[in-house]
């Protein structure tokens, strides 16, 4: 009579962990993060535990598959990765979400982003300290630049935003999400010796943009660019 209550309450929290199905997609796509992730650590992009990657897992409810906070990313692997819902809560994985998971879930609601790629580049640190007082790096005439999603020619001009850094995530996603109310064609941003954010419709696009992003980031740098301002 008495074990009887108990067994029900196991139920109810064995239940309630388990009351919404687990959503198919977490798995590979966390497994696609992780290879892209090991990529750019290898290219010098994420080095000493920096930079966060994200997808959208779900969009009603919001889920995000995303690195926990403090990970070599030269050993990221499936199971590092979170899902979190529109608050940042994690809602499967261990370990605690990345302190700018809110910088993520802006851009995937700002710019309807199915994923956040963010990097720690050499190049993005120079060029963001360099260029911060204009408020941006302009990116014109290269023909890499039609690897951003939408650009037809290479004279396309690309406007790359910088954004003083800062640790209060809460106003930094809130500058974030005006940036991208502001200037709807942008395909990233640079916080302020800090790195580059990313984003794309799919993993892959948004992959191509780092590796766009990054090259002609390295290019401005290595043709003296850093040194203009
Ligand atoms: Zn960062």
């Amino acid at each position: 009579m008495k074990k009887k209550p108990q067994r029900k309450r196991a139920r109810v929290e064995r239940s309630s962990q388990k009351r919404r199905p687990k959503n198919p997609h977490f798995e590979p796509i966390s497994t696609e993060l992780a290879t892209i992730g090991k990529g750019f650590q290898a290219r010098g992009w994420a080095l000493g535990t920096s930079g966060n990657f994200s997808a959208v897992v779900s969009r009603e409810p919001l889920r995000l598959a995303i690195t926990a906070t403090g990970l070599d990313k030269a050993e990221l692997a499936t199971e590092q990765f979170l899902e979190i819902d529109e608050e940042a809560n994690v809602v499967r994985g261990n370990g605690k979400p990345s302190a700018e998971t809110l910088l993520h879930l802006a851009i995937v609601r700002g710019a309807g982003a199915g994923a956040v790629l963010h990097t720690h580049s050499v190049s993005s640190t120079v060029l963001s300290g360099a260029h911060a007082r204009q408020g941006g790096i302009a990116l014109e005439g290269y023909e890499m630049l039609k690897g951003l999603e939408g650009v037809r020619t290479h004279e396309h001009r690309e406007w790359l935003p910088i954004l003083e850094n800062s640790q209060d995530m809460v106003e930094l996603s809130r500058r974030v999400s005006s940036t991208l109310q502001e200037s709807p064609g942008i395909h990233g941003f640079l916080l302020r010796e800090h790195g580059l954010y990313t984003w794309g419709v799919t993993l892959a696009e948004a992959k191509r943009h780092v590796e766009i992003l990054e090259f002609l980031m390295e290019v401005l740098v290595r043709s003296g660019a850093a040194q203009s301002s």
